[in-house]
Order: C-alpha cells, then structure tokens, then sequence
C-alpha cells in the first residue's frame, strides 16, 4: 500500500527579483487509491508542487518533506523518482523532437521496470490503450507531443499514465483546453488506471468540471502555497457555487 507524504512543505524559486517563497507549509497524504482533487486559484503554486515532487530543478525547498512509503522523494533524482513510482503529468507537456513516442514509452517502460517490456504484448499493449484513448495509431510513430492539439497532448499524458503504470500520479490540469468529448476520453482514462492499479492520484484543477468525471475522495482548496482548507466532494460542490473569493483577500493579479 503506497503512501506519498508530504510534510510542512516550503518551496522558493530564484527570479531576477529575488528569492521568491511559493510554496508556504504544504501538508497533504495521498495514498494508494485515493483521488484527491487540489483546487486553487491561479498562482497559488499548484504547478509548482506538481514540479517539486517530480524533482524540478529551478525550484528548491527550503524546509519540509516528501516521502513515498517512508523514502525520501527529496533525495531522489528525477529518475529515480520515475522509478520510485511518481508520476507527472504537466500542466504544459513538452515536446521531444526527433523521439517518436513509441520509443520513448519503451525507453521510459525499460527504465521504470529494470527491462524492456515483451516486444509483442508490448506493441498491442500501446495499440489498445491507443484506441481506448481515441487516439489514432498514427501517434506512434509521430515526435512526442510535437505539432500536437492541446488536446491531444493531454490525451497523449493519459497514454504515459495508462503504460507506465506509477504508484502515485499527480495531474497537473489535465482538463484544461479540453473540450467535453475529450475531457469525458481522459477522464476514463485515468478511471481505468485507477481501477486497473489501484493509482493514487493528486488531480490538480482551477475548475470543478472534471470532478463530474473523475470523483474526489477529498478535495482540498490550495491557497497562497498552502492547503487552505480540506472537505470531501462536498467543498468541490461549493467552490462550484462559490469560486475561490472567500479565500482570497486581495483580487487576483492579472496573469
Ligand atoms: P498555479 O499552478 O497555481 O497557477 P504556479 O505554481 O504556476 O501556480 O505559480 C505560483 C507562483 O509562483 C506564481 O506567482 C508564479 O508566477 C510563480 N512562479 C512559478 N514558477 C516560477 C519561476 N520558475 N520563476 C518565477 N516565478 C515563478
Ligand atoms: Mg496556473
Ligand atoms: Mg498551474
């Protein structure tokens, strides 16, 4: 049974300004099973939680800890993260030319497992997650996320998801850009890969529309580098009602 843990969390990344604190004394438990919705207004550092568990190196924390079943995530590289079980799927996905997206998930596959996957079952093992995932076959042998819709590079984070099988997934929105059709294609997605896996996952959204398809078991509301509040579906319901002003002092900056 994996559990992430991540405890008094601080996080500041270096601008041209200055250090700058984002992340201000996170706490949060995410075990296997669960699905944790982290909603929050924009720049209240939910990417850069997602990024300080993958291992990102602009950002660094100062103070507190992550562990997964009982190991400290800190000290890992961002491989041995990927190894460990932890999986990121971006805000952004980022595009790798001149690597097909077939030999990347086997590259990727080979690196988390210790050795390369089966040829065969491993070929119709993408094919069928493919097709589940709506996404042409043709995707295959196309550069990772290069000249993809902001869709389809969601869709092709839930593909990574669905192979690679993590223990703990963090999804940074992967419901933003979607139309209903698409959203509707990565929420199954990573439904089976709950079912499938028993994932944990930490399912980072602005918008409650995703939480129709993917039910939270808790929802906690992120706030100025911290969780500001913790409920059950219910407080997504209200956020719904309510948007995040209560939380929020000052008005937004514009971004
Ligand atoms: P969210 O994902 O909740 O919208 P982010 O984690 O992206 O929030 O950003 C939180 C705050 O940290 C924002 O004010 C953002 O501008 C700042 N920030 C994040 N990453 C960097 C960076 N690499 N350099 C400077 N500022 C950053
Ligand atoms: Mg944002
Ligand atoms: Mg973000």
């Amino acid at each position: 049974m994996s559990v992430l843990e991540i405890r008094d969390l601080h996080v500041t990344v270096e601008t041209e300004q200055g250090t700058k604190p984002i992340l201000n004394g996170v706490d949060l438990t995410i075990r296997e099973g669960e699905i944790h919705a982290i909603m929050g207004p924009n720049g209240s550092g939910k990417s850069t939680l997602a990024y300080t568990i993958a291992g990102h190196p602009k950002y660094k924390v100062t103070s507190g800890t992550i562990t997964l079943d009982g190991e400290d995530v800190l000290a890992m590289t961002v491989d041995a993260r990927a190894r460990a079980g932890l999986f990121l799927a971006m805000q952004y996905p980022v595009e790798i030319p001149g690597v097909t997206n077939q030999n990347f998930l086997r590259t990727a596959k080979t690196a988390i497992e210790g050795e390369a996957p089966a040829i065969r079952g491993w070929v119709k093992e993408v094919r069928e997650t493919m097709t589940k995932l709506r996404m042409d076959t043709s995707f295959a042998e196309r550069n990772v996320n290069e000249g993809f819709s902001g869709g389809e590079k969601k869709r092709n984070e839930i593909l990574q998801l669905e192979l690679l099988k993590p223990k703990i997934a963090v999804l940074d929105e992967t419901d933003s850009g979607l139309d209903v059709d698409a959203l509707k294609v990565v929420s199954e997605g990573v439904n089976r890969a709950k079912e499938n896996t028993g994932l944990g996952i930490m399912l980072i959204t602005h918008y409650t529309r995703i939480l129709r398809y993917i039910k939270p078991d808790f929802v906690h509301v992120f706030v100025a580098g911290r969780v500001a509040e913790e409920g059950g579906p219910e407080l997504a319901d209200r956020l719904e009602d309510e948007g995040y002003d209560r939380y929020t002092e000052t008005p937004e900056p514009a971004v």
